[in-house]
């Protein structure tokens, strides 16, 4: 297959699992599950997906963005390996970073004002029961703006998979 058409296919994959993402149900389904499947990434525990849904990085629809940043690892790895030139020109230009925030803010609901209210008065909540357990530094994700949550060992963002953490005082 020449170079070009190797392009197309990256770019036409790494769109299919952005779509497939955005038009699952809210916090995955089974469709997505099977197409998870056949990149080989598992899908994040009921429990992780419960205390997500319950958190405060409400969603309105779509996957959770850290499961399409693993298929995004994936296709990725499966075109670096066939050490193409052009591919790894486009590769080193995919922002994953970005390309996940943007996915994020399409899943993200739609906040009339009744909603800001009510998600704010929540994340107050939240954010002083936050500071009383951890004085006065919250870390949150830089991509995606997830607080990390001590008690819960991870190194990445439990949300959006990023590895980026900034602390705020
Ligand atoms: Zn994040």
């Amino acid at each position: 297959m020449d170079e070009n058409n190797l392009l197309k296919e990256f770019n036409t994959e790494l769109d299919t699992a952005f779509q497939k993402a955005w038009h699952s149900e809210k916090g995955g389904d089974e469709s997505w599950n099977n197409f998870l499947n056949t990149y080989g990434v598992t899908p994040l525990s009921k429990e992780n997906k419960d205390f997500l849904l319950n958190s405060e990085m409400k969603i309105a629809r779509g996957a959770f963005p850290i499961e399409l940043r693993r298929v995004f690892e994936k296709i990725i790895g499966k075109y670096q390996v066939l050490e193409s030139p052009i591919l790894s020109s486009a590769i080193s230009k995919f922002d994953m970073e970005a390309k996940v925030k943007e996915y994020y803010q399409k899943i993200k609901p739609f906040t009339g004002l009744g909603d800001i209210f009510k998600n704010a008065a929540t994340g107050t909540q939240k954010y002083s029961q936050g500071l009383q357990k951890e004085k006065h530094k919250t870390m949150t994700c830089k991509n995606c703006g997830a607080p990390r949550l001590e008690e819960m060992q991870y190194d990445n963002c439990l949300f959006c998979g990023s590895k980026l953490f900034e602390t705020k005082e």
